[in-house]
């Protein structure tokens, strides 16, 4: 049996403000959608904490046994700087800067994205559509838009008729704006202006004679407007109404409140049942940002590259920084709370590997682990707490410690159970990978290539070349390469 059908999933839904019992639209199956990065210039920290909690959502939800679609999309047009109606597009500009193609800044900061991802241990979602690569959708929304009255066509651009929408439905429900208090906060258009009202949003705008991103259209040459891609996108693969769409809070308003206001227009109903947010990162209390140099990458951590940390971060130590947070909380980094994050993590990581060495004690177990593991699930059902899942899990750390110094009893019949639970909620959900003994492992491969080493130095030495022989070909049929020079031999792993 699923285990969906035996633990109660609640999650907090921004749309209603509330927790809510967690119940796809068909059993056992479930559609989700996360805003993807615009691939013009290399991930941002805060946006690797986004798509990390939706990465652990994803997971929990497979470990439910639930059949996930999960889509997450790149934006390789549209996007225009500031979030704005008039600037120019993020990735054209880039183009424009660095005298490239604007698909070639597109490549460039998708491969960046994904080895980013990788180091984090990511799972990929289940489709990565681009926004270029549905320019016809688009076309076929902004149409139907028209059609039914909610939108305007201006000069060759298209407009998103919020006044108009807004009689009849309710735009701003999301982030819990009205549209009077948004009009009386806004100036008012200037003569020349193409929009009705300030609110309005473009769902296609016109290409000016220099503007490279061009599809053909009804309305003539043009672009498709930000927020519109991801309406097409999602209803493409996950149909017009589905599960769960997350994305950052910064994204609330307009992005996610003009998907709601295109879908409603253009299906008559609401596209999503559950929104989900996660919080944003702070670099030492500060937001983070270029301008300011207080900004730091994700290579960066890595490498120890920076004057901001003082040491170097694995990309798991990392992602365990980041689950100790719950994904709804802002999010703090600073070199103390990385070298603390550190700490327990390699805890965590040792009682794991700790647990696997253990002599299984004759006295009964003193550890009630099946209530440990339901409170373990309890935590992630409670809206994906991950700091209280840590916390549950640092009980059975601080239990395996005591089992190795004798205090306490852990039989063989429980044994595996233990170990699986605790690889199951660190390795598979909370997405961390022992990177500590990926270390240690290299460490003791390269201690025994040396030790090979010296053996056929002797060897060669007493001329029994028959054995030194013998250790290079091994050696080179395992993909390890000696290579013989003035300073001695060194070695090579292919
Ligand atoms: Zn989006």
């Amino acid at each position: 049996m699923q285990l969906y059908k035996t633990q109660t999933l609640k999650v907090y839904n921004s749309l209603t403000g509330k927790k809510e019992v967690f119940e796809p639209l068909n059993e056992g199956h479930v559609g989700m959608y996360v805003c993807g990065p615009t691939v013009y210039s290399n991930v941002h920290l805060g946006n690797c904490r986004t798509f990390m909690s939706f990465d652990m959502v994803f997971r929990y939800l497979k470990h439910l046994g639930f059949k996930v679609r999960y889509v997450r999309n790149i934006t390789d047009a549209g996007h225009l700087e500031n979030d704005a109606e008039d600037g120019e597009d993020k990735i054209a500009k880039k183009a424009r800067l660095e005298q490239l193609e604007p698909m070639e800044v597109v490549q460039r900061y998708t491969l960046d994205f994904h080895s980013i991802l990788q180091k984090f241990n990511f799972l990929p979602p289940s489709i990565e559509p681009t926004a270029t690569g549905h320019i016809i959708e688009q076309i076929e929304i902004i149409k139907d838009i028209l059609d039914k009255g909610f939108a305007y066509e201006t000069n060759g651009s298209v407009y998103f008729d919020v006044n108009t929408f807004n009689k009849s439905h309710s735009y701003g429900k999301l982030s819990g704006r009205k549209l009077e208090d948004m009009i009386a906060n806004t100036r008012a258009l200037a003569a020349q202006d193409e929009k009705k009202n300030p609110q309005d949003f473009a769902l296609w705008k016109k290409a000016e004679p220099q503007h490279i991103m061009r599809w053909p259209s009804p309305w003539g040459d043009g672009f498709p407007g930000w927020h519109l891609e991801c309406t097409a996108m999602s209803t493409k693969y996950l149909g017009e109404t589905f599960d769960i769409h997350g994305g950052g809070m910064d994204l609330k308003f307009p992005h996610h409140e003009c998907e709601i206001a295109q879908a409603e227009a253009s299906y008559g109903h609401s596209p999503v049942k559950y929104w989900l947010h996660a919080n944003m990162l702070t670099l030492n209390g500060k937001k983070m940002a270029k301008s300011t140099g207080n900004n730091i990458l994700p290579n960066e951590i890595f490498s120890g590259e920076n004057s901001i940390l003082s040491k170097a971060f694995t990309p798991s130590a990392v992602r365990f920084f980041m689950m100790q947070a719950h994904y709804t909380s802002i999010l703090d980094l600073s070199n103390d709370a990385l070298l603390a994050s550190e700490k327990g993590y390699n805890k965590l990581m040792e009682a794991i590997e700790n647990l696997g060495k253990l002599t299984p004690t004759e006295a009964p177990t003193t550890f009630d682990i099946a209530s440990w593991k339901q409170r373990c699930y309890d935590a992630l059902n409670d809206d994906f707490n991950t700091p209280i899942l840590i916390a549950t899990l640092f009980e059975a750390v601080k239990y395996i410690n005591q089992v190795k110094e004798g205090t306490a009893a852990l039989e063989q019949k429980d044994k595996e159970p233990l170990q699986l639970a605790m690889e199951q909620f660190a390795f598979d959900i909370l997405g961390l990978e022992n990177q500590q003994a990926t270390q240690n492992n290299s460490e003791a491969l390269s201690g025994t290539v040396e030790l090979l080493i010296q053996l056929r130095n002797e060897a060669r030495a007493n001329k029994d070349f028959a054995t030194s022989d013998k250790i290079r070909d091994q050696l080179t049929a395992l993909g390890i390469q000696l290579k013989d020079g003035k300073e001695g031999t060194t070695f090579s792993i292919s």
